[in-house]
């Protein structure tokens, strides 16, 4: 049955992607499309922004929820919270891609989402969710004998550091070898002259031109070195992430679930 997906932020470089992917895959539909309040796109036909490829169909001001099976929302945090509101009054499924919410905000989701289906994550990339699991393997196999070291590269425009990716990355091998990230990480070395401390987690960062997302993380030991690498090389990447999510909610009773649940990770 073809998926009926509202998509936020027309305006914005992930609604713009997602929408996209939305339009490619021909087991979903886009059927609405939102900018925010105020915004020079509302009333205009989304024809017009992504090309005839798309469906023709008029941006709207605001969400809206009707006869929509699912929405995916990278906006702003204050934005989605109140997408997810509305979700969850109308009781249909929702994907978050965005970042950035503080504990209280984050407690205020999980409360109004507590009656529908979610996904949320930091980074809805395929890739990045299998080397998670792949780090915990590494970890769970070479972690105590290996150096472990985190590099990311992302374009000059990144204001946080390092990437929020490093650090679940960081937390995936943590959580296999049963330490603390806060405990071992590493994000400065330039203020103490000495060896490296045994245990600890590097992580190092680059910031250069239009680089989408890099990260590499090292097990380094006496004689060989692991390297598992991620690249993305455009938000298509988390577009069709979010959109997998989307096919995995409708049906699921509520609760909040991960991209491990929804690629049989977990
Ligand atoms: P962007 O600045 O290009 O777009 C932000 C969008 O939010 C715009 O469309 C804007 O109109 C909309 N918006 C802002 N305030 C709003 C409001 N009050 N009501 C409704 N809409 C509002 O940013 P982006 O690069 O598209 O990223 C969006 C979010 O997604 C960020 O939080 C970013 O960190 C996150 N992100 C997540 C992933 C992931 O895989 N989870 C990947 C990339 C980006």
């Amino acid at each position: 049955m073809t998926l009926r997906v509202a998509v936020t932020g027309a305006s914005g470089r992930m609604g713009q992607a997602v929408a996209r992917a939305v339009i490619a895959d021909n087991n979903a539909e886009l059927t609405a499309f939102a900018a925010r309040p105020g915004s020079g796109l509302s009333g205009t036909n989304i024809q017009s922004l992504l090309g005839s490829d798309a469906p023709s169909l008029t941006i709207t001001e605001t969400l809206c929820v009707d006869a929509v099976d699912v929405v995916i929302d990278f906006t702003l945090p204050e934005s989605t919270l109140a997408n997810a509101t509305l979700c969850a009054d109308a009781g249909v499924p929702i994907v978050i891609g965005t970042t950035g919410f503080s504990d209280d905000q984050l407690s205020a989701l999980d409360a109004s989402l507590a009656s529908v289906a979610s996904c949320r994550a930091a980074n809805f990339s395929t890739g990045v969710n299998l080397a998670y699991r792949l780090l915990a393997i590494a970890a769970d196999v070479m972690g105590s004998d290996a150096d472990i070291e985190i590099h990311e590269a992302h374009h000059k425009h990144k204001i946080d550091a390092p990437s929020g990716t490093a650090l679940a990355m960081g937390q995936a091998i943590t959580d296999a070898m049963g330490t603390s990230l806060s405990d071992v990480a590493r994000y400065d070395r330039s203020a103490v002259r000495e060896a490296r401390e045994p245990g600890s987690i590097g992580f190092s960062v680059t910031r250069a031109g239009d680089i989408v997302g890099e990260h590499t993380v090292m097990f380094g030991t006496e004689g060989e070195r692991l390297e598992i690498t991620h690249k993305a090389s455009s938000r298509n990447a988390f577009a069709t992430g979010a959109l997998r999510a989307a096919h995995f909610l409708p049906g699921k009773s509520a609760g909040n679930y991960s991209m491990a649940d929804v690629l049989g990770l977990s």
